[in-house]
């Protein structure tokens, strides 16, 4: 229902999105997956039509969104990065005042803005002023008012930052249930997070896909080969002619560190293949006692740096991925001239 061709943003020389190609199908839970900085917002921006594209094309349903943004902002609910929140406004006088921008028919609004509230748990917040919730709350405000007229997509830019681990549970069970009726797309940068929830994961870098897959095909994928960090008793060149015989060893790795007695290697197994028992007697028959054998599985990070590093940017960036530089922390509430801006779109 969407379908994303040849997406491109340039801010200046900068390639925030670099020629991002993916569909969309009805009725499943899309993760955006993708270090700080590799063009998730830039893209939800994008297809959410409040950011226009320097090159490509976003279709919803084949209606083009950069031609038609206000059909797109109707068939979208959008909870942006830094939610379009009014401080100054209760919670349910913000919900009504969306309910009346997305045009929800005077008579089905109450109803509507309970059930939301009911959805988020905001309930008994209503009659708060949006300034004085947490963020936590603040977060499912931003929630109500995406899925506010129930729309058929609901986007939601990093919907667990800043949250704490109870809230992000929350909000992940929420997420699930609007799965059931609504096609949802969400970004993050934590891959457990996006495999918690998601049917799909779509893994950028550098504004480029570099995976997209189901999660449990991109677990396979994570699987991949085994690696063992052997401290043997005795020589290196003894303990490889000794391992020679297993047909599952990919490759050894000699660690230069090692004494003279006592040999560190490290042994990566062909796909999938857990070599630990045939390390263990091939060593022991030879008699080249193990000093220690650690097993370093993968983990999910280890893949999606991975994958996220190997990927060069078309326009080099000074910074690396994952540097310890942090992107400013997003400020928690917008300018109502910021919010204003919004609104005027909705
Ligand atoms: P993400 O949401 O994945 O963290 P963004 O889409 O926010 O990534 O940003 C992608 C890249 O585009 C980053 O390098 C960011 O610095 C750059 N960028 C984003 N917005 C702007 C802007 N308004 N002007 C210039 N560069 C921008
Ligand atoms: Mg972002």
């Amino acid at each position: 229902m969407i379908e994303v061709t040849n997406l491109t943003k340039k801010y200046g020389d900068h390639i925030a999105v670099d020629h991002l190609s993916f569909r969309v199908e009805k009725g499943q839970i899309y993760g955006f997956l993708g270090p700080n900085g590799a063009g998730k917002s830039t893209t939800m921006n994008i297809i959410t039509g409040y950011l226009a594209a320097t090159e490509g094309t976003v279709t919803i349903d084949g209606k083009d969104v950069q031609k038609d943004p206000e059909e797109a902002k109707r068939s979208i609910g959008y909870l942006p990065e830094l939610p379009p929140l009014y401080v100054d406004m209760t919670v349910r006088e913000y919900l009504d005042f969306v309910a009346e921008l997305k045009k929800v028919p005077k008579k089905e609004r109450k109803q509507q803005i309970d059930e939301v509230m009911e959805m988020t748990q905001i309930t008994d917040m209503q009659q708060r002023l949006i300034r004085n919730l947490s963020k936590g709350y603040r977060q499912r405000v931003g929630l109500a008012q995406a899925i506010l007229g129930y729309p058929e997509v609901i986007i939601l830019d990093e919907p667990t930052v800043g949250l704490d681990p109870k809230q992000i549970i929350e909000i992940r069970d929420l997420i699930r249930k609007l799965g059931e009726n609504h096609t949802v797309i969400l970004s993050s940068h934590i891959l457990s997070e996006v495999s918690a929830v998601c049917d799909h994961i779509m893994i950028i870098a550098h504004g480029k896909l570099v995976a997209s897959d189901s999660p449990e095909n991109l677990q396979k994928l994570m699987s991949g080969s085994m690696e063992l960090d052997l401290e043997v008793k005795g020589s290196a060149a003894a303990v490889k002619s000794a391992l020679q015989e297993i047909s599952q060893i990919d490759r050894i790795e000699e660690n230069t560190e090692a004494s003279k007695n006592v040999a560190k290697l490290k042994v990566i197994s062909k796909e999938n293949a857990d070599i630990r028992e045939q390390v263990f007697y091939a060593l022991a028959e030879a008699k080249l006692p193990i000093l220690e054998m650690t097993h370093a599985e993968k983990s999910l990070e280890d893949i999606f740096l991975e994958l996220t590093e190997d990927v060069a940017p078309t326009q080099p960036e000074k910074h690396k991925l994952f540097s310890k530089r942090k992107k400013p922390e997003a400020e928690e509430t917008v300018t109502t001239k910021e919010a204003e801006s919004y609104a005027s779109h909705l």
